[in-house]
């Protein structure tokens, strides 16, 4: 390849997920400019502070002035306004793509704001950890990870191309999804488990009196892997669940009903469907980890 891929990246929102594509990008020089742009100044001076990126303001649109692909890393809940400010300072020929865990809220609140000439290519890096702000951004976030691509009908072929190539450069294995599929997918295997986390946690603390500092004691015992997941980012996590509300809610129906299987067989004392489930489990954790995800 001749030269970087990208002149100018901007990225709105740079904490864990858009700092770790500012270092992975510079340090694997995919652009000869790379900035940002965040809501808070604070925000803005610790990732300067940290050198994420060549530049990081609190201005949105005067951040994407002349930039090659804009990502927008924020919530998802905030993303349509933040295509909102950026939209008069966009190139025409620009890509813009985003990084959200949920598809088809965020490209419902987006698109409406994407000027005509510009393309819009909608992503999601199958890849983080508990950790949020610009002191959380990693490289090699993205190294072997998945990142989902969920172009539209219309989206623009050689942008989704180059967006691919993007994404690749940075480490990741790239798939395409349909938006809504992506959503049930991802319902089953994210939003779920941090659900469960985040219960499992407020249960134990609900235990209450002297029970409680036994909890943290033993907690080597699997509830200290649910701890993990519980202190993932409150803004990200409520913004997840209201958007991916139909998916989740579906996913939330059917784990009830096999849970109460399981409540049934234990009462009961049926040892052979316990037996049968741990099994089948057991195969699904050998097969992850044969598939290098685990
Ligand atoms: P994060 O570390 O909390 O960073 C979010 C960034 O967005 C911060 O710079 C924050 O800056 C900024 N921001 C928040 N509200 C904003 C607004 N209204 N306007 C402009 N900037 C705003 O979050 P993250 O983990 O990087 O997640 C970012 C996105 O990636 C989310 O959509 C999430 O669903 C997705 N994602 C996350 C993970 C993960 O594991 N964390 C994995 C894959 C995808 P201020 O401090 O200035 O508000």
């Amino acid at each position: 390849m001749s030269g970087p891929l990208f002149n100018k990246i901007a990225l709105i929102g740079i904490g864990l997920i858009g700092g770790s594509i500012a270092l992975e990008a510079r340090k694997r020089r995919l652009a000869n400019k790379i900035v940002a742009a965040t809501r808070k100044a604070e925000t803005a001076d610790l990732a300067n502070k940290l050198k994420l990126v060549d530049h990081c303001g609190t201005d949105l649109a005067a951040a994407v002035e002349d930039a090659d692909l804009v990502i927008v890393c924020t919530p998802v809940g905030a993303c349509g306004a933040a295509t909102k400010a950026i939209a008069p300072k966009l190139k025409p020929g620009c890509i813009v793509s985003d990084v959200g865990s949920v598809k088809q809220t965020v490209i419902a609140d987006m698109l409406p704001h994407i000027p005509k000439g510009v393309h819009f290519v909608p992503a999601h890096p199958v890849a983080g950890t508990e950790n949020s702000g610009p002191e959380a951004a990693l490289l090699d976030l993205f190294q072997g990870r998945w990142c989902i691509l969920t172009p539209l009908p219309d989206s623009d072929a050689a942008a989704v191309d180059k967006l691919e190539t993007f994404w690749k450069a940075l480490g990741s294995m790239v798939n395409r999804v349909a938006p809504a599929d992506h959503d049930r997918i991802l319902a089953i295997t994210s939003h779920l488990p941090h659900l469960i986390a985040y219960t499992i946690v407020g249960t134990a603390d609900d235990l209450g009196g002297h029970l409680n500092s036994e909890v943290l004691k033993y907690s080597a015992g699997g509830f200290r892997d649910f701890t993990r997941i519980a202190a993932s980012d409150p803004t990200m996590w409520r913004d997840i669940f209201l958007n991916n509300r139909e998916a989740v809610l579906e996913v939330i129906q059917r784990f009830q009903e096999d849970l109460f299987y399981l409540q049934r067989a234990i009462r009961w004392g049926e040892g052979d469907k316990l037996f049968d489930l741990f099994t089948r489990t057991r195969d699904i954790r050998r097969a992850l980890i044969h598939l290098n995800q685990a």
